[in-house]
């Protein structure tokens, strides 16, 4: 069930961050501690989301994401084990299932989904709404109980002892974590994850009682850091100040689409592509720029950024979905189907290229197929939305002219 909705999930977050480096040293701690765990046989899979939300989640099934917000924070190797070893945790308990039915995941990830809809019809020349950055988080609210998170911590400290690393400094997360609670910007964790003294203080009991030699040796032989993670994150902390600024630019332009005035766009145009030239092989950038061509009124010039920033990053929905929407305005039908299925494929869940493919079959006449596509639709957008609103009214259409589908 997890796995079926990974890929929203994932797109939810601008997938997968591009340094494969550090996506491969970090899989394979969290694999191995999957190994180690009490369900090895699951299809374990882990990938570093694009994003700057501060999260970590797990999903039934064996998906462990991490986001490019959280990692840079973290204080050693042992700690992003130990944090991870928590989310392989909640896996093997199973937790999520427990009181959580399928509709109920489903609808999380439509809700998720609608959010980068409703922003949609704010205004016209910023027509698709999925403007920079506005797909991302705030979706997977799974809260846990208390107990559930005792268990899953004390899952942290066992699977990143196993293999090898010091179980305590998962108590540094949660001093991360404290520290981020007074600042300005919220760690979506703490909405799913209840964060107390008691819990630091049940780690390291949990420690001293299961590993006391641990504490007696101060973690002799243990691994806190290898010079190749410290490498690995002074690359990541270098990039991440262009994500800041990336993020800043991001805000400006939401404030320039509320504000409806199209000259706003110009600076925020030029700080992105500031950023694309600091990171020339990073997609979010390249189509971030696309983005801000195409809502200034060059959707032509904006083309051959989304084909780039596609050809970058595969599992990148933002590229596809605005190529959909150009060969819609071009009438262009075979590339709004090509874009449509890739764009599809990346992010079920969404809404809108189903919905510009059920207006392409719609102007070509064919009722048929553009029914089955506003039927997606209708199962996906929020019933507040205008696409909602369009698809049942063509449905009702049809179904008065007696069409089939
Ligand atoms: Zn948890």
């Amino acid at each position: 069930m997890g796995n079926q909705y990974a890929p929203s999930f994932k797109a939810q977050y601008e997938g997968a961050y591009p340094d494969k480096e550090l996506q491969r040293f970090c899989e394979k701690i969290v694999l191995d501690m999957a190994k180690a765990s009490h369900r090895p046989s699951l299809p374990w899979n882990f990938t570093i989301l694009n994003s700057s939300e501060v999260n970590a989640f797990a999903l039934p099934g064996g998906t462990v994401c991490i986001t490019r917000g959280l990692l840079h924070q973290l204080k050693n190797e042992a700690a992003f084990a130990g944090v991870m070893g928590h989310e392989v945790g909640h896996v093997t308990h199973k937790h999520a299932a427990q009181g959580m039915g399928r509709s109920t995941i489903f609808n999380l990830i439509l809700a998720g989904a609608a959010v980068g809809v409703s922003q949609a019809t704010d205004s016209e020349w910023a027509q698709l709404g999925l403007a920079l950055g506005a797909t991302g988080g705030q979706l997977y609210l799974l809260t846990f109980s208390r107990d559930q998170e005792t268990q899953a911590d004390r899952r942290g400290v066992d699977y990143s002892y196993k293999v090898g690393y010091d179980p305590r400094e998962l108590g540094s997360v949660f001093e991360l974590f404290k520290k981020l609670k007074g600042g300005q910007s919220q760690p979506v964790w703490l909405s799913t994850h209840p964060l107390d003294d008691d819990r630091i203080e049940d780690v390291a009991a949990y420690v001293e009682e299961k590993y006391p030699q641990v504490v007696r040796s101060n973690g002799q032989g243990l691994k806190v850091n290898s010079p190749e993670w410290d490498r690995l994150m002074a690359n990541l902390r270098s990039d991440q100040k262009v994500y800041e600024d990336y993020d800043a630019a991001n805000r400006a332009f939401a404030e320039a689409v509320k504000s409806g005035d199209p000259a706003r766009l110009a600076p925020v145009l030029k700080a992105l592509e500031s950023c694309k030239a600091r990171l020339p092989g990073h997609a979010l950038f390249t189509s971030a720029v696309g983005v801000a061509l195409y809502s200034m009124g060059q959707p032509e010039k904006a083309k051959g950024y989304f084909q780039k920033a596609a050809s970058q990053q595969t599992d990148l929905f933002e590229p596809h979905l605005y190529l959909c929407q150009i060969a819609f305005e071009n009438g262009d039908a075979s590339a709004v189907h090509r874009e449509g299925e890739l764009a599809v494929r990346i992010f079920p869940a969404n809404p809108l290229p189903y919905f510009i493919r059920a207006r392409t079959y719609d102007g070509q006449g064919s009722y048929s197929e553009a029914a089955q596509q506003y039927e997606a639709v209708v199962e996906r957008a929020n019933d507040q939305s205008e696409e909602y609103r369009y698809s049942v009214q063509r449905l009702q259409a049809f179904q008065a002219r007696g069409i089939n589908w």
